[in-house]
């Protein structure tokens, strides 16, 4: 096949890895990015005299992104220092109680047992074991290819395996489920938070998404250097498979000809032509106009009841006494339910949030630096980031419930320096999205089906990233992007 020219929209993890695999294949591609750099919601904050991780910090499915450069002859291991973690991370309750869980899975049940009895150290055996068959069977037909109807997902996991295609459990709330294996409540809250790993409830959310646990029983690992090593590593993959980027060029216009796209203009007036493009922005930003009139028809967005959570994050250099954090810390409210209805019912911040820190500075050791610590301070919240503002009185409200549920919980701070991230200023960065941080919500048996897949409504225009099949988290992502080169390459030798 002749090479083809491919232009891709944005450089977040599925942009990028659309680009690899659509250079490794032969097409000339050039990557457009708004930003100065690589990354996207990878992104780190500048705070006093130093940087912060200020979007993922759990690094999980290592196995993408060995892929990923494995077909490109390389190793990514050569290419990133990938430390694996032995505690996955600790929890901590207002009412009382703290318990750390582990990349051991026995350690962790011993924990367990210690922190509420037998009972639910059983439960947590039984949990680990259903959720590890619902990723078993939904990985391959599901997460790792081209989104299937539910019929097609049927087909593809066997007609033979109705049983396991029944144990994932969509017609059940994760909550629901999460009964069946725990008595004690503070368990169902800590494992009922892995819906929000896609900005879901867990009180709305199939029971299906309990494979998140297992995804980081597979195991969990910090990267030597921060997160922005991992965009780095695929832009340096990137660069040697052929891969031009142009940074600071924000995309105005997604033209077409005759139903097809023709190319871009940028905001600069700079116009670009191309056979094909890859769009890594939030979907909702092309249903609303926002890369011009040609684009509307690709894909509907998202509307504000159906969005996935935002956030409110502080990046702060910090010293901290009281409760001793680990890499990954939570801190949980004795009012689960309260905390989503606030978010997505009422459409407002928690006001007993459950607080995620990630100490960047600490390994498994848990020991502090003898320095202000950097950390990541994130409580959920609202993706109307487009229709609410978030000014200063919202921002020390926010940072006055956040800080005093740390308080409770036994962790104090004492802040040098800190740089805070709104609903509002997510939607800034990640427009149409109204800050939501994970696309559309997973609520509902078929909110999986909803996201679109890799094609859009109009030919040569194709989606990757978050908000796209198979949904949020950096290796998802990823794979998205995978998924639209695969497509783009089927289709340009069918076409
Ligand atoms: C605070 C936070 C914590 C998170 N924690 C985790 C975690 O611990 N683990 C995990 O796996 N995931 C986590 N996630 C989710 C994960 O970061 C995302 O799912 C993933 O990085 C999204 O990648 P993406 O491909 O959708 O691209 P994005 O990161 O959304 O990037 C899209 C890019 O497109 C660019 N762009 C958009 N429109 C245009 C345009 N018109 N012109 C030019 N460029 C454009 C943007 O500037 C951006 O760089 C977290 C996210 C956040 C924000």
């Amino acid at each position: 096949m002749k090479a083809k020219k491919v232009i891709v929209i944005g450089a977040g993890m599925g942009g990028l890895a659309a680009a690899i695999d659509l250079a490794r294949l032969g097409h000339q591609v050039e990557v457009v990015e708004r930003a100065a750099a690589v990354g996207g919601k990878m992104r780190q904050v500048p705070v006093g005299d130093t940087a912060i991780d200020g979007g993922p910090t759990v690094f999980t499915m290592k196995w993408v992104f060995d892929g990923l450069f494995e077909d490109a002859g390389l190793a990514l291991d050569d290419h990133l220092a990938l430390l694996p973690a032995t505690i996955l991370a600790r929890h901590a309750w207002c009412q009382g109680g703290n318990l750390d869980l582990f990349a051991d899975r026995d350690a962790s049940a011993e924990a367990i047992r210690d922190f509420a009895g037998p009972a639910d150290a059983a439960g947590y055996l039984a949990f680990c074991k259903r959720s590890a068959s619902i990723y078993e069977t939904l990985r391959g037909p599901f997460i790792a290819s081209q989104r299937p109807n539910p019929i097609e997902l049927v087909a593809r996991v066997g007609f033979n395996k109705l049983g396991a295609m029944w144990e994932t459990a969509p017609h059940q709330t994760m909550w629901g489920a999460l009964g069946t294996y725990f008595r004690d409540p503070r368990l169902k809250q800590l494992f009922g938070r892995y819906a929000t790993y896609c900005g879901s409830s867990p009180f709305a959310a199939p029971a299906t998404l309990m494979l998140v646990s297992h995804v980081e029983q597979e195991g969990v690992w910090r990267v030597d250097g921060g997160m922005a090593k991992v965009a780095q590593a695929l832009e340096s993959l990137a660069i040697s498979q052929g891969v031009t980027f142009h940074f600071q060029s924000d995309v105005e216009r997604i033209e077409t000809r005759n139903g097809r796209v023709s190319g871009i203009a940028l905001t600069s007036g700079v116009t670009m032509q191309a056979d094909a493009i890859v769009f890594n922005g939030d979907i909702s930003a092309l249903g609303r106009g926002l890369l011009g009139p040609d684009a509307v028809p690709a894909a509907k967005p998202v509307a504000l009841p159906q969005r996935s959570q935002s956030a409110i994050t502080w990046c702060a250099t910090a010293t901290t006494s009281g409760l001793n954090l680990a890499h990954h810390t939570v801190l949980f409210s004795d009012d689960y339910k309260a905390e989503f209805q606030d978010v997505f019912a009422r459409q407002r911040p928690p006001q007993a949030p459950t607080i995620y820190v990630c100490a960047q500075d600490r390994d498994d050791a848990c020991t502090p630096p003898d320095r202000p610590e950097r950390l990541l301070i994130l409580m959920n919240a609202p993706a109307n980031g487009d229709s609410q503002t978030y000014g200063p009185d919202a921002e020390a409200q926010a940072k006055e419930s956040a800080w005093s549920m740390m308080a409770n919980c036994g962790l104090r701070l004492s802040v040098d320096h800190e740089q805070a991230t709104t609903p509002q200023g997510f939607n800034a960065l990640f427009p149409a999205s109204g800050g939501a941080l994970y696309g559309r919500a997973n609520h509902g048996p078929m909110a999986s089906f909803q996201r679109p897949g890799a094609r859009s409504g109009i030919a040569g225009l194709y989606l990757a990233g978050g908000s796209a099949h198979p949904g949020p988290g950096i290796p998802m992502a990823a794979l998205s992007g995978r998924l639209a080169a695969a497509r783009i390459q089927t289709d340009f030798l069918t076409d």
